[in-house]
């Protein structure tokens, strides 16, 4: 039988080492897949291609799954975010970002245990992208929100809270100040919730959500938002829960889904054999559930929590000593010793 395809885009900074060590742990596991290495990012620019080449696009589009690590995006000028593009070429419209404790993990808010699922709407709002200079004084961006878009990233929260058994679903918005486009989000969220009776369906301010998710994040079990506010809200929770070290997150479309780490390329810890792989392998363990294979994300998912909990091995991010090479050899140790 052939093996299962699956896209790979190492990325820029800490992209490639990451990603080595992730493919190493999942092969340590016994997971065959023929890896299909792509190019994008600034490795794409230095070749003289764009930052998000299309055959690139066309690949994962025709394999139907990724595992990508991060790519750079200059602030203010310079290219296009290649993250945004992909996610609006592939029509990835939900970023499901899942911030869990590990146990052992020091940190300001690790008295909590939390469990909480941020699902961020991925192609609409400001990152459409449509920014204006009428004047050289006067600067304008242009936030789209469409009913349709609303209704499938709320669908999809939903859906995702009754599989997992979830109990509660929150919008997050500001529609007291933006009341046509937040206003549309919030009557397409009230629209839907009924439909899903045995969940909690609420809504909450965005300001005073993060101010509650800082004093009181247990409560929180689903969250669904706008674009941006998912953006800023996400890593907010990657904090409480450790850093971004161990956030991860999947792209979801309706015949593709990319996963990738919530965090960015680090440039300043690249090359360096430091950085934490932790939220590109709780990524590629989402990608793992995603193809039906739980057994193997348990098995790798327990590992990383003993590795945790024992504390011996944590990398620098989390307060410890390991590079990132050490890590692995001791994720594949627990997960299996035989490979080591
Ligand atoms: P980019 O421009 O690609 O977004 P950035 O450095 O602005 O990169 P992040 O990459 O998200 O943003 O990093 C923010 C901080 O978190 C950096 O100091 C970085 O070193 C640290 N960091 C991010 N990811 C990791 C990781 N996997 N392991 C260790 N430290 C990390």
């Amino acid at each position: 039988m052939s093996k299962r395809k699956i896209a790979v885009l190492p990325g820029d900074g800490i992209g490639p080492e990451i990603m080595d060590a992730t493919i190493s742990i999942l092969e340590a596991t016994g997971f065959e897949a023929d890896w299909v290495f792509l190019e994008g990012g600034l490795g794409a620019l230095e070749k003289g291609l764009p930052a998000l080449p299309p055959e690139t696009i066309d690949t994962i589009r025709e394999i139907g799954i990724a595992l990508k690590g991060p790519t750079t995006t200059p602030k203010g000028g310079g290219h296009v975010s290649a993250n945004v593009q992909l996610r609006q070429a592939l029509d990835l419209y939900a970023n499901v970002r899942p911030a869990k404790t590990l146990p052992g993990v020091k940190g300001p808010f690790m008295g909590h245990k939390l469990d909480m699922v941020i699902v961020r709407e991925n192609t609409e709002d400001l990152y459409a992208g449509i920014e204006i200079l009428p004047h050289p004084d006067l600067a304008q961006a242009i936030k789209v929100i469409t009913r349709p878009g609303c209704q499938r990233v709320i669908r999809y929260a939903f859906e995702m809270a009754r599989r997992e058994g979830r109990t509660r679903v929150t919008a997050v918005h500001k529609a007291n100040i933006m009341k046509i486009t937040d206003g549309m989000f919030l009557e397409e969220f009230f629209k839907i919730a009924p439909e899903y009776p045995e969940i909690k369906a609420d809504d909450i301010i965005v300001d005073n959500c993060c101010m509650q998710l800082v004093t009181n994040p247990e409560q929180f079990d689903v969250l669904v938002t706008e674009n941006l506010y998912g953006d800023i809200v996400s890593d907010l929770c990657a904090g409480l829960v450790g850093g971004l070290g161990l956030a991860p997150g999947a792209n979801i479309g309706d015949n593709c889904a990319v996963f990738e780490a919530v965090h960015g390329s680090a440039p300043d810890i690249a090359g360096k054999g430091v950085a934490n792989p932790t939220a590109l392998l709780l990524s590629a363990i989402m990608m793992l559930r995603h193809l039906g294979l739980n057994e193997q994300a348990d098995q790798i998912a327990n590992s990383v929590l003993r590795v945790c909990s024992d504390g011996k091995c944590l990398t620098m991010d989390l307060g410890g000593k390991a590079s990132t090479n050490e890590y692995k050899v001791e994720v594949i140790r627990q997960c299996a010793p035989a490979a080591v």
